[in-house]
């Protein structure tokens, strides 16, 4: 059960503020589309030595009362918002995970998911430590906490040494927060300035809404701290090559924020150009995205086809993950809840269907057949990333290998599993290319696992054997 377990989190923090809770509050909210599990906030008791830590099932603007709130003072605080999947739904696995140490308290918050956890856990277990739940995350506290050496600082380095596979943390201590990302840097953290404040974030648009503005990106493999108005690099990992999670562009970010350097929006519309130069030859009348996930990518299409783009679904933004279907017979019920097409926008047309990823396939079913009941001519499906064959081991909830329709199925038998006259998926070389900046190779920079196979960290090392072959 344990190597199942995968979370997709939100990290958020601040350094030096009046407002610390509140902040953070604001921060989890605009971070709420990384996870709706669960949210929480620790901050430093003023004056003490005492973390005081509230979480709850349930969303941010939900589990944060004004009491609440109130409850949770001081001017350095961290926060969490957390979605998981594999039985991990409970509260004793909502962060930030707080413990007393002999070196004193720490709350960790953390994004991404360590592929040897279960190691870890089954080993520390072995040596008598009492897990309180069943995150990885929690190995890492019992580390800090065992590690022979001196400072907390060095405990922290000591420990993320022995962590492999995703993490970008954030782990407050009395007056510091230490934030890292491991070597291959799969997930994303920022680091930003609201006037004397330190924070630092999973993604930009937490920083638009509080006004703060972006210092830097934390870098692959390095651990520093927020102290006083300084950050400071306590070491830095050495990798061959990086693991920045294509996926984040394609699916998981939201698109006002910049990740790994790039606006997320202008990247999805870049695939989606990249999408319609592939398709050059098809005969189409309007672009339609599957909203929200489709929307840049088929602006991207249209702009870069001449197709004009229609918004021929609508989405009802208010559908709750409690929501309960009535009769379970009603069939397509759960997507017509969420989506309905604009029967005059797309009656008699040749659509071009743009989403960013097909992963068991029942959602593009669904939406084909809706299309074309309302009278849609042709639906041409459009994927603006290449077919999903591999579950992710580093922190994106996708499920396991047998469920994903394109591990098992050709791309013609997919097109005819979701009754689409027509199917294709944005080659991969073509979205590095897209993802391009400045000369870099984004084929050592980004993890493509999911579309691949290939994980960074087996190439990373074979990039190790045949340098210290030549
Ligand atoms: P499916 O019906 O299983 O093929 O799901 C496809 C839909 O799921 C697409 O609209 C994607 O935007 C969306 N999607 C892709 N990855 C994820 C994810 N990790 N969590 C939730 N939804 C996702």
């Amino acid at each position: 059960m344990l190597d199942k377990f995968k979370e997709e989190c939100g990290v958020f923090g601040i350094l030096n503020n009046e407002d610390a809770a509140r902040l953070v509050y604001l921060g989890l909210y605009a971070l709420q589309h990384r996870g709706q599990e669960s949210a929480g906030i620790a901050s430093l008791e003023p004056g003490g030595n005492t973390i005081r830590v509230e979480k709850e099932m349930g969303y941010v603007a939900d589990v944060f009362t004004q009491e609440r709130l109130a409850r949770v003072t001081g001017d350095i605080a961290i926060g969490h918002v957390r979605y998981s999947t594999a039985g991990g739904s409970m509260i004793c696995n909502a962060q930030p995970i707080v413990a007393m140490t002999h070196k004193g308290p720490v709350a960790l918050a953390h994004n991404g998911n360590l592929t040897n956890g279960p190691e870890l856990r089954k080993q520390l277990e072995s040596e008598g430590a009492i897990f309180s739940s069943m995150s990885d995350t929690e190995a890492i506290v019992h580390l800090i906490a065992r590690s022979k050496e001196p400072t907390l600082e060095l405990a922290i380095v000591d420990t993320l040494a022995r962590c492999q596979g995703a993490y970008s943390v954030a782990i407050l201590t009395p007056r510091r927060i230490f934030v890292a990302r491991d070597p291959f840097g799969f997930r994303p953290l920022v680091l930003g300035r609201l006037g004397e404040s330190l924070v630092v974030s999973s993604e930009t648009c937490a920083f638009d809404l509080i006004g703060a503005e972006t210092i830097r990106e934390v870098r692959a493999g390095e651990v520093l701290v927020l102290e006083n108005n300084e950050i400071r690099t306590v070491h830095q990992f050495a990798t061959p090559r990086e693991g920045r999670c294509i996926f984040e562009h394609v699916y998981f970010a939201r698109p006002d924020s910049v990740v790994f350097g790039s606006n997320v929006a202008e990247v999805r519309q870049r695939f989606g150009a990249a999408l319609a130069q592939q398709d050059r030859g098809l005969d189409a009348d309007v672009v339609v995205p599957v909203p929200d996930s489709g929307v840049f990518a088929a602006l991207g299409y249209s702009l870069a086809s001449g197709v004009p783009f229609q918004y021929g679904l609508v989405r009802n933004h208010y559908v709750g993950r409690t929501f309960i279907e009535p009769q379970q017979s009603i069939r397509d019920f759960g997507v017509k809840i969420k989506l309905n097409p604009v029967r005059e926008l797309v009656v008699g047309k040749r659509v071009v269907l743009i989403d960013d990823s097909i992963v068991r396939g029942t959602t593009s079913r669904k939406i084909v057949r809706m299309l074309k009941q309302a009278g849609a001519k042709e639906v041409h499906m459009r994927i603006s990333s290449p077919p999903t064959k591999w579950p992710c081991y580093y922190g994106i909830d996708t499920p396991e290998r047998r469920d994903l329709i394109a591990s098992s199925h050709s791309i013609e038998e997919i097109r005819d599993y979701i009754e689409a006259d027509s199917l294709a998926y944005l080659d991969q070389d073509r979205m590095l290319a897209a993802i391009q900046r400045d000369g870099e190779d984004p084929k050592l920079l980004y993890c493509t696992a999911c579309f691949s196979g290939r994980s960074p960290l087996a190439e990373a090392a074979e990039l190790e054997v045949s340098a210290s072959s030549t």
